[in-house]
């Protein structure tokens, strides 16, 4: 019963009791046993949708609340600070924190106080120190540990979610460093991570040195299957008649069957687009179903979504949710996805079509839950994968909602007889993969080993393999020395290029290394963007200065634009040439010409921190053309068309770039869709890196006194607002945006001071006639108008800052 939980607030059983929890579920009651409220590391391996979310809160209330009362010796160490530090709450994905946040507030009535930290790699989050619970990804909290917040010293407790994460190859391996810096920096802090079910769960307790509940306990029972043909196929051997009528596809028919029967349906597929377009034809099957009154509820709600925001998506959603159904991914605005989480639990909407984001954190139960797609796109194995079994069952434990239906069912769908026996095989009988660090991996260590010294949590080889022996991995090998080559290797890397330095035993970062591992950049981009850089202030500047010191023939005596180098020109250099560029620089700045966008945009896209965009079949002949027609404006030496794998690289590359420079053109954004065959949200997502990147660059290049500073902040500043260089101030406005600039632009009002200074007729005609947006914008601007005079001043600062 929640009455004799040991050491948690006196307020905590009544709230639970409201909330309708009044006893345990079995896997959190072992928790409890095995000490979760009184300090004990944990790892708690139990399906989806098995209450995790209150073990979680069981820790952290009782950590923050002053820690293990039982020992006399602790409780007085606890109590000389003033609460029982913070807690820490780590969720795998940026758009997970804002839903967690928004659970633990409910505890801000009895004083407690909870904060959320996303956004910007390069602040130690200051305002975090006077938090109690703060919910941040890895990634933000590696980046703290980079920047020494010193609140992290105060953490009682870190909880991890979804820890079976770790065996991600991109991000895992931060989640594992980070947790292991956590620990050495705080030794008696209770480490709880939260697992779905996995096949060696023990392993990762065994690497927190943390007691284990693993359970395949459900609070409802799930039936697994295989839809094909007419029936559902359940893994008790039962099938259920579940006819597909004339044109109808099967996830139709399954939304339907289970309409029939009241319940509802949750499909999961592969994409962005694809839960658009699903959602879109599953209201079509829904719509008939809803009741006046419901209609009119779910027309409530459509507005609320268009109110958000004035976007097609926006409207997308609202018309779905018009006709009982909606779509859910990650590139929704956290108010879209509230509205239809909430509106799907309330019942009101009959069907979700969600990419896999919504099975790993979002409570949002189901009657039935539909796998759509079993594969999906992926870049680095070339083509379509199928998912693991441990994301599927994950998606398919959503089914069945506790106290409303008699159980819950969950399937993929066949095409054929064969594809039935193959998904039974490959998913409803299988058991979940092992877990396994990817941690003794070049690219990962390259970033945290790195890091690791930075930070000072290791100064030798010796520190940094005693260090890397807190690991899962070092948990997880028996291939001794394997770690050590590694590690090796990436030390001689760290060193070349001038991050780490080296004397005797002592191993210490540059000032550059310092700088590479507070940008939070793979130290790899941060080289190929130094070299870049450099190569292009040697080359671009000789050709002005016919430098003769370094006896190479100046690329414009053949009347050659300024920038142009060609490959032969750069292939035999070697590091020494380059790295003199910076100080031996015996041009003024003002003789070197800026790099163009597109060389910069192409450059920060050759690093291994952009995700490039693919050539399709027919862009390697197009971009092979645009190469050379644009190689003078590259900044490095492009590869040769033999090097089959660095010339494609050096494409996929420019073709990302290109997409940048498109935006930074004002190119309209259907436009970038069509010509790259991307979503909305992937230019977003490139746009967000680039900026990123750039930002990165500038200040590598202002640290190492290179000339190309100012111009990559304007090939930053035209890529964060999707502008050319004339419209960077107006766009810089806030409620302006890129379309609005250009209209105030052609209609003769070019600049910030401009706007302040301008008629409000004039403002309003460019705007198209919208009031409101035309008193907004020249509010944001300081518009000096005497019948605004009252209005309180615009917050400009987050302009000027920029
Ligand atoms: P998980 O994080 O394991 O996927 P959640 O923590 O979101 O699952 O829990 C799923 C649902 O079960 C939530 O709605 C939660 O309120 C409810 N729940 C959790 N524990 C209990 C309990 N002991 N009794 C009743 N309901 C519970």
């Amino acid at each position: 019963d929640v009455a004799d939980l040991p050491s948690v607030p006196d307020w905590l059983p009544d709230h639970l009791r409201n909330e309708g929890i009044e006893s345990l579920y079995p896997p959190q009651a072992e928790a409890v046993e095995a000490g979760v409220t009184r300090g004990q590391n944990l790892v708690a391996s139990i399906p989806t949708a098995s209450g995790k979310t209150l073990i979680a809160q069981l820790a952290m209330l009782s950590a923050i609340a002053g820690g293990p009362a039982e020992d006399a010796a602790e409780a007085d160490k606890d109590d000389e600070r003033a609460a029982g530090g913070t807690a820490l709450y780590i969720v795998p994905l940026r758009a997970l924190a804002s839903e967690k946040k928004a659970e633990f507030e409910e505890f801000e009535q009895y004083g407690l106080d909870v904060g959320v930290s996303t956004g910007n790699y390069e602040s130690e989050g200051g305002w975090l120190a006077s938090k109690d619970i703060v919910v941040a990804t890895s990634e933000k909290v590696d980046s703290l540990v980079r920047n020494d917040a010193p609140w992290l010293e105060d953490l009682s407790c870190v909880v991890t979610d979804e820890v079976h994460l770790v065996d991600d190859g991109e991000r895992g391996p931060t989640l594992e460093v980070t947790l292991a810096k956590l620990r050495r920096i705080n030794p008696d802090m209770q480490t709880v991570a939260l697992s779905a079910t996995i096949g060696n769960a023990a392993e990762l307790a065994e690497w927190l040195d943390a007691h284990l509940v693993d359970s395949d306990w459900r609070p409802i029972e799930l039936q697994k299957g295989v839809h094909y043909g007419q029936a559902l196929h359940l893994e008790d051997g039962s099938q259920s008649e579940l006819p597909v009528r004339g044109n109808e596809k099967p996830t139709a028919a399954i939304v339907r069957d289970t309409l029939e029967d009241e319940g509802s349906t949750l499909v999961f597929v592969n994409s962005r687009r694809n839960a658009e377009a699903a959602a879109r034809r599953l209201a079509n099957t829904v719509e008939p179903f809803l009741s006046g009154e419901e209609r009119e509820k779910l027309q409530g709600v459509a507005s609320e979504i268009r109110d958000v925001s004035d976007t097609e998506t926006s409207d997308d959603l609202a018309d779905a949710v018009a006709g009982g159904a909606a779509f859910h991914h990650a590139g929704l605005a956290p108010e879209h996805r509230e509205l239809v989480e909430d509106a799907f639990r309330d019942r009101l909407l009959k069907v979700v079509s969600a990419t896999p984001t919504l099975a790993a954190g979002v409570n949002t139960p189901s009657r039935r839950v539909v796998v759509r797609d079993w594969r999906r796109y992926d870049g680095t194995a070339g083509g379509m994968q199928p998912l693991s079994v441990l994301e599927v069952h994950q998606m398919m434990g959503r089914a069945g909602r506790p106290g409303l239906d008699p159980y819950g069912e969950a399937v993929l769908l066949a095409n054929s007889h064969d594809e039935l026996d193959e998904l039974f095989e490959r998913y409803v009988w299988a058991d979940p993969e092992p877990v396994r660090s990817k941690l003794a991996a070049e690219p990962a260590l390259r970033t945290h080993l790195l890091a690791t010294v930075a930070s000072g949590f290791a100064r030798s080889r010796e520190g940094l393999l005693d260090f890397l022996d807190r690991t899962l991995y070092a948990t997880q090998t028996t291939e001794s020395g394997r770690l050590e080559a590694v590690v090796d290797d990436v030390l001689a890397y760290l060193q070349v290029n001038d991050f780490l330095e080296r004397e005797g035993d002592e191993l210490s970062a540059t000032s550059l290394g310092h700088t590479v591992s507070r940008l939070y950049l793979d130290p790899m981009s941060a080289a190929e963007i130094i070299d870049g850089l450099r190569e292009w202030e040697r080359t671009a500047g000789q050709q002005d200065t016919q430098s003769p010191h370094d006896g190479r023939e100046a690329a414009d005596a053949d009347g050659e634009p300024p920038g142009f180098t060609t490959a032969s020109d750069l292939v035999s250099d070697d590091d020494g040439g380059a790295e003199e560029g910076g100080e031996e620089r015996n041009v003024e700045d003002d003789e070197i010409p800026d790099p163009t966008a597109m060389g910069l945009y192409h450059l920060v896209s050759r690093t291994p921190d952009m995700y490039q965009l693919y050539l399709r079949s027919g862009d390697q002949e197009e971009y092979s053309m645009v190469a050379y027609e644009r190689e003078a404006e590259f900044l490095g030496a492009m590869p040769s068309e033999y090097e089959d794998n660095r010339f494609d690289d050096w494409l996929s590359a420019l073709k990302t770039a290109r997409l940048l420079e498109d935006w930074a053109s004002e190119v309209d954004e259907d436009q970038i869709t069509e010509r790259y065959g991307v979503g909305p949200g992937d230019i977003r997502g490139k746009v967000e890196t680039a900026q990123w990147l750039l930002g990165a660059a500038e200040s590598l290049a202002s640290e190492l006194d290179l000339a190309a500073t100012p111009g990559v902040r304007k090939a930053r500043t035209r890529v964060e607002h999707g502008v050319r260089e004339e419209l960077v101030d107006l766009a810089g406005i806030r409620g302006v945006g890129r379309k609005r600039a250009r209209r105030l632009f052609d209609a003769g009002i070019e600049t910030r001071a401009d706007l302040r200074d301008a008629d409000k007729s004039v403002v309003l005609a460019a705007l198209r006639g919208r009031e409101k947006t035309a008193e907004t914008v020249l509010e944001n601007a300081g518009h000096r108008d005497p019948s605004m005079e009252d209005v309180e001043p615009s917050d400009d600062v987050s302009y000027e800052r920029r």
